[in-house]
């Protein structure tokens, strides 16, 4: 491999994982992959996928993010990969509205992402964590934030602005970020040059379907609207979480059946969605089989709810857009699943979409393409790769 610095080292932090990718923005080629995983416990462990090879390991107490990267950085050394590294892209998620595009760290912006723990207390300081680790660790290197919200942050005020007492927003900041941006960014600009089109003249909706799910508008490369909200509890029913509700409920949890606002936190994030209807599971796949193969009601149910709320929101981003060239689907389930894209672009029959049922069926594991019949706007399928997003713009940061 050439010593030459091309690579860029992509940290993704959760708080108790650490995902990492060494990438070449150029040919977008990742030699080496791996995720940290059970951190700040003592099953905490590393794989590191390596040319193909694959490689475990136990972490050393306190088991932690540091831990972790020094494992990383062990084997990088070991492996003569140090040198190849010309700098660190970290994926934060919550920047406010204080950063509309990466940017490079120093301790005033490490000041500035403490300060917006209080908007994402759940992502926001695992992040920071992994940063501050790797400041140490690769002390030399420029290290760039790139956000998950930035790219929402070209959403009109009457977007983003929440039907709430105005000093909420200007005293609190409570209003819609929108997450995902990484992700709408890059399957938007993937599509227009599946359309042929410049992306200053492309107008699309794109479908983020994961563990998260979100929806956004997009006009001219500009996210318009999206459906997450000033968390990513927002939206489109999703693997745990409740999307949309009334908030009346939360009330009546509170007030009438004594939870906690711990305990409603805990149902709205992680017990909800897919998992909380069906009360069997959060992945897409273990319900398909259930309700296709097993006629489980509460499965179908789950399935039925989530493709509807999807169908719902596709319908809403309409609102912001002068045409629609094509809806996009990305993610593990929409890049996985012809069963929730049939039942969801059927819902749509009034905006002139339908899908060639072969092409859907056979438009999976990581394959791209228009599964749209030939009278419909394009429905398109396109792999995400939100690595390479975070690698390429902190290349084009630290060049630039
Ligand atoms: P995350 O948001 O954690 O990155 P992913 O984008 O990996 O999640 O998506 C995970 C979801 O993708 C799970 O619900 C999983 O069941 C679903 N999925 C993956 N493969 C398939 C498939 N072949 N059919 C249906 N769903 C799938």
């Amino acid at each position: 491999m050439t010593t030459q610095p091309k690579f860029i080292l992509v940290i993704n932090c959760g708080s108790s994982s650490l995902k990492f990718a060494l990438i070449d923005p150029a040919s977008k080629q990742q030699p080496l992959t791996g995720i940290a995983q059970c951190l700040n416990s003592d099953e905490a462990n590393i794989v590191i996928k390596h040319n193909g090879e694959k490689h475990q390991d136990t972490l050393d107490a306190p088991f932690g993010h540091k831990e972790a990267l020094a494992n990383l950085i062990n084997y990088l050394t070991q492996a003569q990969l140090i040198d190849v590294i010309a700098a660190i892209g970290h994926r934060v998620v919550h920047a406010g509205e204080c950063y509309q595009l990466p940017t490079l760290i120093d301790n005033k912006v490490m000041a500035i992402l403490e300060e917006l723990c209080t908007l994402a207390p759940l992502h926001n300081p695992a992040n920071i964590i992994g940063i501050e680790a790797a400041r140490v660790a690769f002390e030399a290197l420029p290290q760039v934030a790139v956000f998950d919200t930035a790219f929402h942050q070209t959403m009109p005020e009457k977007a983003y602005t929440y039907a709430l007492p105005r000093n909420l927003y200007s005293e609190h900041g409570v209003r819609k970020y929108g997450f995902h941006g990484t992700s709408h960014y890059y399957v938007s600009r993937q599509a227009a040059d599946y359309l042929n089109k410049n992306i200053d003249d492309t107008s699309v909706i794109t479908a983020h379907l994961g563990n998260g799910c979100s929806i956004t508008a997009i006009e001219n490369g500009e996210s318009r609207d999206t459906s997450m909200g000033f968390t990513p509890l927002a939206g489109v029913a999703m693997g745990t979480r409740c999307g949309d509700i009334d908030p009346g409920i939360i009330f009546h949890l509170l007030k009438n059946l004594n939870y906690s606002t711990e305990a409603v936190d805990k149902l709205l994030n992680k017990e909800s969605g897919l998992l909380g209807i069906s009360e069997i599971s959060n992945d897409c796949r273990t319900l398909e089989e259930q309700a296709l193969e097993q006629n489980n009601p509460q499965a179908k149910l789950a399935l039925d709810v989530f493709c509807f709320s999807i169908a719902k929101a596709i319908a809403a981003m309409t609102t912001s857009l002068s045409k629609l060239d094509a809806v996009i689907f990305t993610g593990g389930i929409g890049e996985n699943s012809s069963y929730v894209r049939e039942e969801v672009i059927k819902q749509l029959s009034l905006l002139q979409l339908s899908l060639d049922d072969a092409a859907n069926e056979k438009t999976i594991r990581g394959q791209a393409g228009n599964i749209a019949s030939d009278n419909s706007p394009a429905v398109l399928v396109i792999p995400t790769d939100e690595e390479w997003v975070i690698a390429s713009q902190t290349l084009a940061l630290i060049k630039g």
